[in-house]
């Protein structure tokens, strides 16, 4: 019999429960216990609807309060000397990780001031996770009273069984790093750190768990020899334990392991291999070959990545080879990875249109769908025949749909020529024309185009949202925003002015609002990081833009002051990876059909008068695949084409910008230079500047502007500390080719600080200007 299983739920609840219980705790609003409570009702209603769609495997442990990878870094004791010695509460030191802790003694304790472990992006997602960060004398031991073991018999007293989902030792430490200061290879732990494991899974067996799910997710990446080496010991040694440890589910996900394919040998002990079959189904052979006899597929097949609903065709035949190959007994149907970076329920959305909420499956659907699938390979499509109909007929809805199919934009796609991706002159040339024309001075300044979204602004937008404003109103209110926002830069004597960005919601919803293609869901909440969620549009058709999008707002600004106007874009893979893309075609195809109706947008914006325009790709480095490699030459070829399509159909003498918020680009710098964008602005402040090194290293010739501070904090950075800034970056720039901005957009800052920072930044850059 095959059977079915879910290898993790999203935590934040339907109508993010979650998010606001945690933020209430740490506002001082709500006690512990109530938290604690909140976390106990959401677990058992997300492990009830799993059991209500009848999942054969149900995970435990999937659920945080922030971050799984955080609660593996408290439950190994793993949390640094700078936390510990506070001697917190459990639940306040695992916040002081995620989040930060600043506060004032109190009569029971001492002042608290630590700022929060990195945090980084979980492999290709768009989820962060709390990187391990550990000593050259790191040890580690296991908490009292252990979160799996707890939230397993939490399960249990429900009467549920659940599989204990845990970060593998390999995963854990590969991902960690050694902290400030530090020197040990991480990897090189393993041996003080498996003990914890083998006390744990001991624990956990005690307890009634008959299956744990060991995530290894970093089989999917290019390993170095220590880290490969180390699955060996690790799974030797849970081996050695014999039936004193529950029976191991080996997940991975996100990739392919055929590059890793001899590693399985290593782990020949665990009962079964789970694989993302959404991703990369053509590992399923060479996978099945090369299980050890007995050892079960877990066979991922319904995407835990996206919210199609699974075309239970396909997925039902890809089961069935599976079948072929190792016997139902061997086969098990699967999410290709944990839920937990889809949506709770489409059952909440009421405002999209029916036939799209048709094509739909977010977690509590998925659910059922393992379960559906298992049972049409089991029993007989003739068992599930009404749901096999019903899909059947939802794919072929959303095939034919003309919301899927613009033959206008396919056939705009077919007359894309070689011409449409360059610019009329190299940049050498066209340089001095925008030079003149723009008659910019030496270090000119800029921002990266957001000003603050005051309190007036979401209030403005939210009457105008509920009609309690006519459009006339918000539109005059837009333009009085944009006329402070002109007169502010015009006071501060910055160079190439911004409109402020405060008619837009969010830098990838606007434009999708304004494109056809595109659908949004009012509950579609997705946990991005601790308590923060994303509502990703979803792009479900053939993309073209009916009219233009930003003009009006540029335009006004540009008449309203006589130094430059920046126009300001979103571009195109941004657009893409902050959304839930079409599975139906290929990610380029989306890229390409977004890059033209932005080319539309620059070239109005052009014929409106604008020649400095800045198209934001601050997701390009998050798409990149996680494998070096053909994968990720193919990624960079499209990625910068779209790029180009969309930036190169202006004259010489306008400028096109682009900003990106990371400075770790050395390994795809070919890439980054391809843009050929005249001028780039990007993150610096809190980075070395010797990453600024590759821009020499290469002879790079166009204009770039690193950030001078960072904000992302409230701090204002003294004249003095921008111009030592300064210095270190003309160290791999030369004078003629810097320009002076912050790190990013300045839409979460308060105006007093964003005044006093931007002052310092104009004079700083007034200091250099008189010495060169
Ligand atoms: N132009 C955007 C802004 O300033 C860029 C935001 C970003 O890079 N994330 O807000
Ligand atoms: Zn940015």
């Amino acid at each position: 019999m095959v059977s079915s299983s879910v290898l993790g739920f999203p935590r934040m609840g339907g109508n993010r429960e979650l998010k606001k219980a945690t933020e209430a705790y740490w506002g001082g609003k709500s006690s512990v216990e109530s938290l604690v409570e909140t976390g106990k009702t959401l677990r058992a209603a997300h492990w009830k609807i799993q059991k209500d769609a009848g999942a054969g495997t149900i995970a435990s442990n999937d659920f945080s309060f922030y971050d799984h990878v955080l609660d593996h870094i408290q439950l190994f004791n793993a949390v640094p000397e700078r936390y510990r010695k506070y001697g917190l509460p459990a639940i306040d030191e695992f916040f002081a990780m995620g989040r930060g802790l600043q506060r004032p003694a109190t009569e029971t304790g001492p002042a608290v001031d630590v700022p929060a472990l990195e945090m980084v992006k979980w492999f290709d997602s768009n989820y962060h996770y709390v990187r391990p960060t550990l000593q050259d004398n790191q040890t580690f031991s296991l908490a009292a009273d252990p979160k799996p073991v707890r939230e397993f018999n939490e399960a249990k007293a429900l009467g549920i069984t659940t599989r204990p989902v845990l970060v593998g030792p390999v995963s854990f430490l590969h991902l960690g790093k050694p902290d400030r200061g530090q020197s040990v290879l991480p990897i090189t732990l393993l041996d003080k750190l498996l003990p914890v494991y083998v006390e744990l899974l001991k624990q956990l067996k005690a307890a009634g768990a008959e299956t744990v799910q060991i995530d290894e997710p970093v089989l999917v990446l290019d390993l170095p020899k220590e880290t490969k080496a180390a699955f060996k010991p690790a799974y030797d040694l849970f081996a050695a334990q014999g039936d004193a440890i529950p029976k191991i589910t080996l997940a991975t996900y996100f990739g392919d392991i055929v590059h890793n394919i001899e590693i399985l040998n290593d782990v020949k002990s665990v009962a079964a291999v789970h694989v993302d079959l959404v991703r990369n189904p053509e590992q399923l052979e060479t996978v099945a070959g090369a299980l050890a006899p007995g050892q079960v597929l877990s066979a991922g097949v319904v995407d835990g990545r996206n919210i199609w609903k699974t075309n239970y065709q396909k997925a039902i035949a890809t089961v069935e080879k599976a079948v072929q190959l190792l016997g139902a007994d061997r086969v098990v149907v699967a999410t290709s990875s944990s839920l937990l970076h889809t949506p709770h329920t489409l059952a909440s959305e009421k405002k999209l249109p029916a036939e799209v909420a048709d094509w739909f499956s977010f977690a509590s659907e998925k659910a059922v769908e393992v379960v559906v699938i298992a049972k049409a390979v089991t029993e007989g499509a003739e068992s599930v025949r009404a749901e096999l109909d019903a899909n059947a007929a939802s794919m072929n809805s959303r095939a034919t749909s003309a919301r899927t199919n613009d033959p206008a934009v396919k056939e705009r796609q077919a007359k894309v020529t070689p011409e449409m991706y360059n610019r009329l002159a190299p940049f050498e040339t066209r340089i001095s024309g925008q030079q003149a024309h723009l008659n910019l001075p030496l270090f000119p300044t800029t921002t990266i185009g957001s000003f603050p979204q005051t309190k007036e602004i979401r209030v403005a937008r939210q009457k105008f949202t509920k009609g309690d404003i006519t459009t006339e109103e918000y539109e005059r209110f837009i333009e009085k925003e944009i006329e402070l926002v002109v007169k502010e830069q015009e006071a501060l004597d910055l160079d190439v002015l911004v409109h402020g960005e405060p008619e837009r919601n969010d830098m990838v919803q606007y434009f999708g609002e304004r494109l056809t293609g595109y659908v949004f869901t009012t509950f579609g909440w997705v946990q991005s990081y601790g308590s923060r969620c994303v509502r990703p549009p979803i792009v479900v058709g053939d993309i073209s833009r009916p009219l233009p999008m930003t003009v009006k707002e540029s335009k006004y600004a540009a008449s309203i002051t006589k130094k430059a106007m920046k126009g300001m874009l979103t571009g195109p893979i941004t657009c893409l990876r902050w959304s839930f893309p079409r599975d139906d075609v290929h990610q380029s195809v989306q890229a390409e059909q977004l890059a033209l109706a932005l080319r539309d947008e620059v070239i109005d914006l052009e014929a409106a008068g604008i020649h400095v325009i800045q198209v934001d790709e601050p997701a390009l480095r998050e798409g990149l695949p996680l494998r070096s490699g053909k994968e990720r030459e193919a990624y960079l070829d499209w990625a910068v084409k779209a790029f180009r399509l969309a930036t190169t159909g202006v004259q010489n003498n306008t400028q096109i910008h682009s900003h990106f918020c990371y400075s770790e680009f050395q390994d795809f710098f070919h890439a980054i230079a391809a843009l050929d964008a005249d001028v780039l602005s990007i993150e610096n402040s809190k980075s070395d500047a010797k990453l600024l090194r590759v821009f020499e290293d290469e002879a790079y010739p166009r204009h770039i502007g690193p950030g001078v501070y960072d904000i992302h904090s409230p701090r204002v950075p003294s004249e003095q500390e921008i111009v030592d800034r300064v210095e270190e970056m003309l160290k791999w720039l030369k004078p003629e080719q810097l320009w002076i901005n912050p790190d990013c957009g300045l839409k979460t800052r308060q105006w007093p600080e964003t005044r006093a920072a931007l002052d310092n930044m104009i004079k700083a850059t007034k200091q250099f200007r008189a010495k060169y």
